[in-house]
């Protein structure tokens, strides 16, 4: 289990990067490539040269997340937005190949929600689609696929929130390429959500992390211990399962984004150096000890 913080940490301050060696400065090896900076270094052809960088500063982009907005959806009852969407997320396996990232966060389609029995039946089916055929371009490649495990609204509730639902679809399609990512922030935010007990159902299907915290009703990205979510059986959990990818903070509340002025960057760089701290003391806290209680 490695820590890592992902690029967006940095988005709004520094160009790709740079940010990865804020990243590095920061105490850290390993990072998620966000979705922002790909589509950046992918438009601007420069994914050789950045693959180049992260060797020379002496970070592991071991993950990276697919684009995601209201308007991509693999689910969508619109055939033209579903294709759209999975030539956006073919793309990205493509540009994970060159940058040599060995796995991709992706979002299961159904974000808007489904009004009935039927509208849901079709958004399982539409799904199942769109993963096959990407769990065999991922294969041909060589690269992990992670299924995220989405939130929730008052109003409405997006395909596999809940865990049983993840772990059944990827295991209806039971491809070695397909697997899940956890975001603790999601699972938050769904009632009677056990997040331990989560991991160890998925047992070796889990292959990343979105690390946050919020606290129940809001999808806040907080630092954990900001909120609350109990990380000690959550950290108990992984090392249970012998977890062996990153413990990797997903964190848009920390960093400014949602403000309007941003952060400055030398309190972005404090705050990088925390994430590194708090991540550590995290993974090396023992099953017996909880962090709580020193
Ligand atoms: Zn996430």
């Amino acid at each position: 289990m490695h820590p890592s913080l992902w690029t967006g940490f940095f988005f709004r301050s520094y160009q790709p990067e740079e940010s990865l060696r804020a990243i590095k400065q920061a105490g850290f090896c390993h990072c998620e490539l966000a979705h922002e900076h790909l589509q950046d270094i992918a438009a601007n052809k420069r994914l050789a040269g950045f693959k180049r960088t992260a060797r020379t500063i002496g970070i592991v982009m071991r993950q990276c997340h697919a684009p995601f907005s209201a308007s991509i959806d693999l689910a969508d009852a619109r055939q033209a937005v579903r294709e759209r969407g999975l030539k956006i997320m073919s793309q990205s396996l493509d540009y994970c190949a060159e940058l040599e990232i060995p796995l991709v966060i992706m979002h299961p389609g159904g974000v808007k929600g489904w009004k009935s029995k039927s509208e849901y039946t079709k958004i399982k089916a539409l799904n199942y689609d769109a993963f096959s055929r990407l769990a065999e371009q991922a294969a041909r490649h060589h690269i992990t696929i992670a299924l995220e495990n989405m939130g929730e609204t008052k109003t409405k509730r997006m395909y596999c929130s809940h865990g049983h639902e993840l772990l059944d679809f990827i295991r209806s399609i039971d491809s070695p390429f397909l697997k899940i990512c956890l975001d603790t922030s999601h699972a938050n935010l769904i009632r009677n959500f056990n997040i331990a007990g989560f991991i160890e159902a998925a047992q070796d299907q889990l292959a990343a992390t979105h690390i946050s915290d919020n606290l129940g009703t809001n999808d806040d990205h907080l630092l954990p211990y900001a909120g609350t979510i109990d990380w000690q059986p959550i950290i108990n959990s992984l090392r249970k399962i012998k977890y062996k990818g990153l413990l990797n903070l997903e964190i848009p509340g920390e960093n400014g984004e949602r403000n309007q002025g941003g952060c400055p960057r030398r309190i972005l760089n404090l705050k990088a150096r925390y994430c590194f701290n708090l991540l550590t003391a995290m993974i090396r806290s023992t099953p017996i000890e909880s962090l709580k209680s020193r």
